[in-house]
């Protein structure tokens, strides 16, 4: 069967989509609302980004009230989280922590295994750019799933909280490539913390929702998310603006997520939708049923 494509004219359609985009309506329920008031900071912006990427399994609301009981427990103050002088306290703090299949045991050994690096290194920037500057984005995506792992015992099911495109490639590893467009995008709503990684060699955070609408505009062939699909959808994207693709993961999550794309016909939600005539759902058929 012939893969879809969208029209010659979807690069036009997409920016009118990202352009109408109500940012701050998504803004407020988006995970990073709780990490743009320590973007001033960027020691505590990455902290706070590394154990809220971590956090980010399930819906936005889950997401951001996990973030809130993380912050709560160490009053706000996120460096608590990666004080190599309190292990006893993170784990005692962190004990009864749990969201969806991340236990607190886990987060305290992430803020150890932190602890143990910031002993050294000032920025996670530093293990991304390991493998990147060799081997590019997928290389720095395994030497940071490499640093986050750390050696040693860990509690079960810690190191499967990372992979790594290298040696799970059928993972889009969408937390850490999250993590990553936070730390690098400057513009909204990230926090550009990194700066020696260009926004041009992002890859796309394939969610669901960014899965769904990318299939349904034709930007990747793959029906399942996969490292491969994350490379598609990227280069697709690319194209389209080659010095920062990854703005506008931001409008096609948030499309999904806010109702604005039902996910199937709907002409009264889809008769505005700037992207319809690329959309699977419409293409070819007529408007007026
Ligand atoms: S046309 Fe409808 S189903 Fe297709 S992307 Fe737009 S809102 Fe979603």
């Amino acid at each position: 069967m012939r893969a879809h494509r969208p029209t010659p004219e979807f690069p036009r359609h997409l920016e009118a989509l990202y352009a109408r985009f109500p940012f701050a309506r998504s803004l407020e329920d988006d995970p990073i609302s709780a990490l743009r008031p320590l973007a001033w900071d960027p020691f505590r912006a990455e902290v706070a980004g590394i154990f809220g990427a971590t956090l980010a399994i399930g819906n936005t609301t889950a997401i951001r009230g996990a973030i809130g009981r993380l912050s709560e427990l160490v009053h706000g103050d996120v460096a608590r989280l990666v004080d190599p002088d309190r292990t006893r306290e993170r784990a005692r703090l962190l004990a009864g922590f749990r969201h969806r299949w991340i236990r607190g045991d886990q987060l305290a050994h992430l803020g150890s295994v932190l602890g143990r690096y910031y002993g050294g290194h000032r920025s996670l920037e530093t293990a991304f750019l390991l493998g990147f500057e060799e081997r590019g984005f997928a290389a720095g995506l395994d030497t940071l799933a490499r640093t986050l792992r750390g050696s040693g015992r860990s509690p079960p099911g810690y190191r499967a909280l990372f992979p790594s495109p290298l040696d799970a490639p059928g993972s889009p590893c969408k937390r850490l490539t999250l993590f990553v467009r936070w730390m690098v995008r400057s513009g909204t709503p990230d926090l550009g913390c990194w700066r020696r990684v260009p926004t041009g060699a992002l890859r796309v955070p394939l969610d669901q929702h960014v899965h769904w609408i990318g299939y349904h505009l034709g930007l990747t062939a793959r029906r399942t998310r996969s490292w491969s699909a994350v490379e598609e959808v990227s280069e697709a994207l690319r194209r389209i603006d080659p010095l920062d693709p990854v703005r506008f993961d931001f409008v096609l999550c948030h499309t999904g997520i806010s109702g604005d794309c039902p996910k199937e016909r709907d002409l009264a939600v889809c008769g505005p939708c700037s992207v319809r005539p690329d959309c699977l759902l419409w293409r070819g058929r007529r408007v007026a049923e």
